[in-house]
């Protein structure tokens, strides 16, 4: 398998080579040449497979330079830090199952990819004799999980970036009282904003991006939507054993990476297996006002009590762009050129095809809390602020014919704070996170300045 550019600018490459390039050298996203599928015959013998063989069956699928044994090793590996031996199990509440991806070390489901994609950059630089600088912003989910994915491992620094005191406690705690040496957190005076444009800035300035070989771990790497697939698959195959031979899937989305990893599910899948799929998003419902109207065009950021998904821009439309634009590189190139001088991108020639393979409902701060207090009381079951906007979409818009699938994003403790709010008292955290507070800590703040955050980098960067 070889992956391409949305843009069409580079020549093939080869898996590991898109997994180190992150995002492509001519501005667009990496994927495979062609979207394999596979023939209901498969499904029978996958159906029976634990998720960590599941996952080797599809992985090897897109994966055609890592020998098997060493791709069962990185999975394997990756998964036994899950503290659920099904890795992502399923539990129905009410009329709609929830698919709990949030059993990681981070509690959120980036774990899921970013617990690979650390070993993925280990093994592929064992191979080559190299090192890298990870280096990147964060709201606060995506720098824990890519801190625990990476935290020990060989020939590689990272380097996260979160706002000072912006951030929930835990959400901090969870990244400073990592104290392997070769994680440095820094606590930046100023937003996420501050800190995100910085990161940006830094890799803008190509010299010292090669030269310290910093490296991405946001949710553009290819590799992180691949690791996604396979709970769309294991949760799908759970359902048709139990008969059901179509479902839906209802997604809290903010970057679009963990739907579009959905819509590459579905496409592996024989037609109809995955029948559709449902796109929640919060306040921020630029997603949404694309699948209603074709309108993809950019608004103002409204903080929620989702926080992961409080994003205008979605990192990974452009994607599915492609395939909107039938697999016509220039012409993502213009809209992507077009969107980024105006804001805002015309597709309303497209809704036909994009009804068929979206629904899309925005759902407010309001029923957001509503849904945490219902299913509490209902079923017992406590969901967290991002996992009841995806429940409370399907509840709207599933089809009583088929099941639907909630992916559980985070764990409730790991908000706490709107979950209070909704029932009235704060979750407990899980055992190997309760004494999160009592741990040393090591971090270092800086002020929102360029210069004073790119000469910490150079002075503590593997080189
Ligand atoms: C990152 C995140 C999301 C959004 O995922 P995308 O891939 O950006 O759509 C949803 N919920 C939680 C808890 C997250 O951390």
């Amino acid at each position: 398998m070889r992956y391409i550019s949305t843009r069409g600018g580079i020549a093939p490459l080869r898996f590991q080579d898109a997994v180190m390039m992150g995002l492509a050298r001519d501005g667009g996203l990496l994927l495979p040449e062609t979207l394999p599928t596979v023939a209901a015959d498969m499904l029978d013998r996958w159906q029976h497979l634990p998720y960590q063989y599941l996952a080797r069956e599809i992985l090897s699928l897109f994966i055609d330079d890592i020998p098997d044994n060493d791709l069962e090793d990185l999975i394997e590996r990756a998964y036994a830090s899950f503290t659920h031996p099904q890795v992502t199990p399923m539990t129905k509440q009410g009329e709609v199952y929830i698919l709990e991806l949030f059993h990681g070390p981070t509690l959120a489901f980036k774990d899921v990819a970013l617990q690979l994609l650390g070993n993925l950059f280990e093994y592929v630089l064992a191979r080559t004799g190299g090192f890298m600088n990870i280096l990147g912003a964060t709201s606060g989910d995506t720098g824990s999980a890519a801190i625990a994915g990476v935290r020990g491992k060989n020939n590689i620094d990272i380097f996260i970036l979160h706002p000072h005191g912006r951030t929930s406690p835990i959400q901090a705690l969870q990244m400073t009282t990592v104290l392997d040496p070769n994680v440095f957190n820094i606590a930046v005076r100023g937003t996420f904003d501050d800190a995100q444009a910085i990161v940006k800035a830094i890799f803008n300035d190509l010299d010292f991006r090669d030269r310290y070989r910093l490296g991405a771990v946001n949710s553009i790497n290819w590799a992180r939507v691949l690791a996604q697939v396979v709970y769309y698959v294991y949760a799908y195959l759970k359902l048709r054993k139990l008969g059901h031979d179509s479902v839906d899937f209802s997604v809290p989305t903010g970057n679009f990476g963990d739907i579009f990893a959905g819509y590459v599910a579905r496409t592996l899948l024989p037609r109809g297996c995955i029948h559709s799929l449902i796109l929640a998003t919060n306040a921020n419902d630029i997603l949404t006002r694309f699948v209603a109207r074709g309108d993809y065009s950019r608004g103002q950021v409204q903080a929620t009590s989702s926080p992961s998904m409080d994003i205008q821009i979605a990192s990974n439309f452009e994607r599915y762009l492609y395939y909107l634009r039938g697999e016509d590189g220039g012409a993502v190139k213009r809209d992507m050129d077009g969107f980024a001088a105006t804001g805002r991108l015309d597709l309303a020639a497209c809704r036909q095809r994009v009804a068929e393979d979206f629904r899309s409902r925005s759902v407010s701060e309001v029923e957001t809390l509503a849904t945490i207090g219902d299913f509490h009381r209902q079923y017992g079951y406590l969901l967290d602020p991002h996992t009841a906007v995806g429940v409370k979409a399907a509840l709207e818009l599933r089809d009583p014919a088929r099941p639907v699938v909630c992916l559980a994003t985070a764990h409730p403790a790991k908000f706490g704070a709107a979950v209070s709010r909704a029932i009235g008292s704060q979750p407990p955290l899980p055992p190997a996170l309760a004494d999160l507070e009592n741990r040393d800590s090591r971090c270092t703040v800086l002020d929102a300045d360029l210069g004073a955050i790119r000469d910490f980098v150079a002075a503590n960067a593997l080189q």
